[in-house]
């Protein structure tokens, strides 16, 4: 049996979760639902879930531990030994990505830095926004860098979108997808050569 203080405890946790994972035309009704719920009730929906509340691991109180772990679905773009690179869930332009350090830490690491610039890099090129905003933040003491796509005037304060995992995985597979070899252009000079006839000898 859960006690008062633990039930209080466990429902704070998924709100928040609920507060940065769902779409937002869900997070109240999923929110009421929580609070809602009597000591018996939870514990079934815990159980349902297969959350694990006595978990003392960073995992089970921190989104993004979740995330770099892969206990929670998402769409990987990109990772390296330290971070793993993953599409907003909620993103404010096409392209909208987070790095996240595979490791609970106050600050990223250099190496997240390093794969947000790739992926930046690779945002220009796929989807060509003005620019590519890259800053760090940090959600549940967790450091994260989220790297924005900017067409318009888009920042991070600017209104999100709901994305379904399968938008997602169709920005993905653009996101990935090999350039197609341009046909090759042959140089003036080659053309300039190619038409080139000798003179006639009166
Ligand atoms: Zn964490």
């Amino acid at each position: 049996m859960l006690s008062g203080e633990e039930i209080i405890d466990i429902k704070q946790k998924l709100v928040s979760h609920i507060e940065t994972t769902f779409p937002p035309e869900q997070i109240l009704s999923a929110k009421s639902q929580i609070e809602s719920m009597d000591s018996e009730q939870l514990e079934k929906f815990l159980e349902k879930n297969n959350i694990l509340v006595n978990d003392k691991e960073e995992d089970s109180k921190c989104v993004f531990c979740a995330i770099a772990s892969e206990k929670i679905k998402s769409v990987k773009i990109g990772e390296n030994e330290k971070a793993i690179a993953v599409l907003e869930i909620n993103p404010i332009s096409k392209g909208h990505s987070i790095v996240v350090p595979k490791e609970h830490l106050d600050e990223a690491p250099k190496e997240a830095m390093h794969l947000a610039k790739e992926i930046s890099k690779k945002i220009k090129e796929k989807f060509s926004p003005k620019e590519v905003e890259i800053s760090e933040s940090k959600l549940f003491g967790h450091a994260i860098i989220n790297i924005l796509p900017v067409y318009k005037d888009e920042n991070l304060n600017s209104e999100k979108q709901h994305a379904t995992i399968e938008e997602l995985e169709k920005t993905k597979e653009e996101f990935q997808k090999e350039e197609e070899k341009e046909e090759e252009v042959i140089p003036v000079e080659e053309v300039e050569k190619f038409l080139w006839l000798p003179k006639r000898i009166p």
